[in-house]
């Protein structure tokens, strides 16, 4: 593991540059010939007396604090499920990473769903945790199998006794509204939706399985979760021809609607989008920067899954901290994208399968595991120099295998995106905390699954 360097000079336009000192929880804006004042001080020579000073005064004269690297260790005793309850679908998006409703559908079994929650639970239960959680996720809709959804839930909570479920789903939003009463009732650690802003933009990406638009469906949902008071977010997805649009979705989001959160994300050119035009560019960057003005009038600082200024982690995502997604055949995947045996990259995202009959639980395949606990960002040679390293974490590990293939990882256009809305939300916060100095409240960084990466 290295360390790498950990106080940056980050140019900027005009010879102008942005300090940044991740570990220590520091940054401010800096001339270039204030730069090199400070690395003479901090190289420990003489300097003016203001560099000494200001060195002093931000601590960045101090050793910075350990890196952020946490690792699981031995046995996986996961206290949350992800159900994958199906590959079927009531839509068909256009980039659908996962193909839904291209090949036959499977659906999981009360029996595959009950081993799961049972293993969750007694897990929480030895390992005396707050809560359990069962969520529904991945490669299809979830709430396409309905009687599951609902009767796992019931049977998770009726076998809790004392110990408190939580339970939260990915959904694309085409929901009865018999469904939507249930979900507000139930899902009590929220609902994230796809929506992609403007109806017409929503409209040409995310048709139902009849080819009609599902935009009205979908906002008729969000209506019903506000007049609720009921914890949703929103996920954009932008293809290549929609980035201009991007400005105008999100505010048509914002005016309309009151989500938690807007996480808006290139659409990835994966399942039914491969040889797409590629949206990770200049011009998302631009529009995306746009987009966040707007939504600045509202109160709101987008999201992006790996700028993510405010947390450390060497963790992007629950794939490299035993993440716990069951199939519907009973197997376990650490990734939401790794959904299916037959996914490309399954050898490395499975890493356990039901117990034979007559037990419970699982076997795990501890060399799979340990190899995804290594695929911490403190691991990747790439990422040492870079600034942005401990915000993001190394990015989305799928798409990694996918762009770069199976050899070390080299980057990705994804890296250039990354680093510049990082260096947006570093200038933001500077600018909110008077123009000079910033200094990291150090949030708690919590996982970047759920309402993470994708949908
Ligand atoms: S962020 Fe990437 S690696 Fe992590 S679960 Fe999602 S698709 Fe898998
Ligand atoms: S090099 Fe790329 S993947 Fe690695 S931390 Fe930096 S932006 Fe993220």
């Amino acid at each position: 593991m290295s360390s790498g360097p950990q106080i940056f000079a980050i140019p900027l336009e005009d010879d102008a540059y942005l300090v940044y000192a991740p570990l220590h929880g520091v940054a401010f804006a800096s001339t270039k010939g204030l730069v090199s004042s400070l690395s003479g001080v901090l190289a420990g020579g003489d300097g003016d007396e203001s560099v000494v000073a200001l060195a002093r005064e931000t601590g960045l004269l101090n050793d910075p604090p350990p890196l952020p690297v946490t690792r699981h260790r031995g046995d996986p005793s996961p206290t949350e499920v992800t159900l994958f309850l199906t590959t079927a679908c009531n839509l068909r998006c256009t980039y659908c990473y996962a193909s839904a409703g291209d090949a036959p559908a499977t659906f999981m079994s009360m029996d595959v769903a009950k081993r799961a929650i049972d293993f969750v639970m007694a897990n929480a239960e030895r390992l005396d945790a707050p809560f359990a959680g069962v969520h529904f996720h991945g490669g299809g809709e979830p709430s396409v199998h309905w009687n599951l959804m609902t009767e796992a839930l019931a049977y998770a909570r009726e076998r809790a006794g004392d110990l408190r479920i939580i339970s939260s789903s990915a959904g694309n939003g085409v929901f009865t509204d018999r469904q939507i009463d249930w979900m507000i009732a139930n899902l009590d650690g929220g609902m994230s939706l796809s929506f992609d802003g403007l109806p017409e933009v929503h409209d040409r990406h995310r048709p139902t399985v009849r080819g009609t638009g599902s935009s009205g469906r979908v906002m008729h949902t969000m209506r019903r979760f506000t007049e609720a008071g009921y914890p949703y977010a929103v996920r954009l997805t932008v293809t290549a021809e929609q980035i201009p649009l991007l400005p105008d979705s999100v505010e048509f989001v914002l005016a309309n609607f009151t989500p938690t959160r807007v996480q808006v994300e290139p659409a990835y050119q994966l399942g039914r989008h491969e040889g797409e035009p590629d949206a990770e560019t200049e011009e998302f960057i631009k529009a995306y920067r746009e987009a966040q003005a707007r939504a600045a009038r509202y109160g709101h600082e987008l999201a992006y899954s790996a700028a993510r200024v405010g947390q450390l982690s060497n963790h992007f995502c629950g794939v490299t901290q035993d993440n716990f997604c069951v199939t519907p055949a009973g197997n376990v995947s650490a990734c939401f994208e790794a959904f299916s045996e037959d996914n490309e990259f399954a050898d490395v995202f499975f890493y356990g399968t039901s117990a034979p009959p007559g037990s419970d639980g699982y076997t795990f395949d501890m060399a799979a595991l340990d190899g995804l606990r290594d695929l911490g960002v403190e691991n990747r040679s790439f990422c040492d120099g870079c600034f942005a390293r401990w915000n993001c974490a190394g990015d989305c590990y799928h798409k990694s295998l996918a762009t770069n293939g199976r050899g070390e990882f080299a980057g990705s256009q994804r890296c250039h995106i990354t680093r510049e809305l990082v260096k947006d939300q570093i200038l933001a916060r500077i600018a909110d905390a008077g123009g000079l100095i910033w200094r990291d409240g150090r949030e708690d960084v919590p996982c970047a699954v759920h309402g993470g990466a994708h949908e």
